[in-house]
């Protein structure tokens, strides 16, 4: 199997949660080993999707170069990449933060297929797991597991009325990716939001990106787009963070009230055991298990 990048450019633009003003997002291709790279063209600056340029992950996960410039909110995006199986991608901002578009991935993934992928001349390769590799912290935990298959088990306890226990899981291919998990939207409550704005933050934040609650119920007025959104929401910001290893994983990745820090601690804890995993290829039987249905 090969490693995949965009097959052409493509344009796009949305609000930015935070500064709530358009930002424009051009993604082109890359080629082979280039991984996945984010250009500000408002301050030039690289900064590559990887774990060493994590600088905070409070709210969501952001990345950085050594002068202190960020890019924030990448997990979106990241999670529809890396459902694509694309290896190379260069991603043009004129912002500090991605577009929230509608708080899921399904406008990415939208992008992408547009643009469609085209094969490189490096072979891919993914990360085979022989331990477990488990963070945690109070009572939240992630791990990754050897496992045949690629798959996600995710459970949340919010003692709101809408949310309360909330268990998924999710065997990834591509096509599950897109209908199971790329509509589930990020959520927030009304308080929260309020706080933020006093901070000047979550200014593009609206009913338009998010799902939002108050005290009691869903303030959304078309509802959710599945019975068990939110924890579906966590398993594709899960994929996102996870795609700063730089590699796919042939894994069982299960997490009891997961967040990007602790996605961000275990990236760290898995590229710090490397008793813990093979790098190989992807081969024939391999590629099936993990794009069967591509
Ligand atoms: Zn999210």
């Amino acid at each position: 199997m090969y490693q995949l990048t965009l097959k052409r450019k493509i344009d796009g633009v949305g609000i930015g949660l935070h500064k709530g003003i358009p930002i424009k997002i051009s993604l082109e291709p890359l080629d082979s080993n280039s991984g996945v790279v984010f250009y500000r063209s408002d301050v030039d600056t690289y900064i590559q999707a990887k774990p060493q340029n994590v600088k905070d992950t409070t709210m969501a996960t952001v990345i950085g170069d050594n002068r202190g410039n960020i890019v924030s909110t990448i997990e979106h995006l990241l999670s529809a990449i890396y459902a694509f199986g694309i290896d190379n991608i260069l991603i043009i901002l004129d912002s500090y933060e991605v577009p929230i578009m509608d708080g899921s991935s399904a406008s990415f993934c939208m992008m992408l297929k547009d643009a469609n992928t085209q094969k490189l001349k490096q072979k891919k390769k993914v990360y085979m797991l022989k331990d477990k590799v488990e963070v945690k912290q109070d009572n939240k935990v992630v791990s990754l597991s050897p496992s045949l298959t690629p798959k996600y088990n995710f459970s949340i306890r919010f003692p709101h009325p809408s949310i309360g226990y909330q268990k998924h899981s999710f065997e990834f291919t591509k096509q599950n990716y897109i209908e199971e998990i790329s509509r589930a939207r990020t959520f927030g409550f009304l308080k929260d939001i309020h706080m933020l704005r006093k901070k000047d933050l979550a200014l593009g934040g609206s009913l338009e990106n998010a799902i939002v609650m108050d005290q009691k119920r869903i303030l959304n007025i078309e509802g959710l787009r599945y019975e068990n959104e939110f924890v579906r929401h966590k398993i594709l910001d899960a994929i996102g963070d996870l795609r700063l290893l730089g590699h796919p994983y042939i894994a069982e990745y299960d997490s009891y009230a997961g967040s990007h820090d602790l996605n961000h601690l275990l990236t760290k804890e898995l590229l710090n055991s490397p008793d813990k995993f093979e790098l190989v290829e992807l081969d024939g039987i391999k590629e099936m298990i993990f794009y069967d249905q591509r």
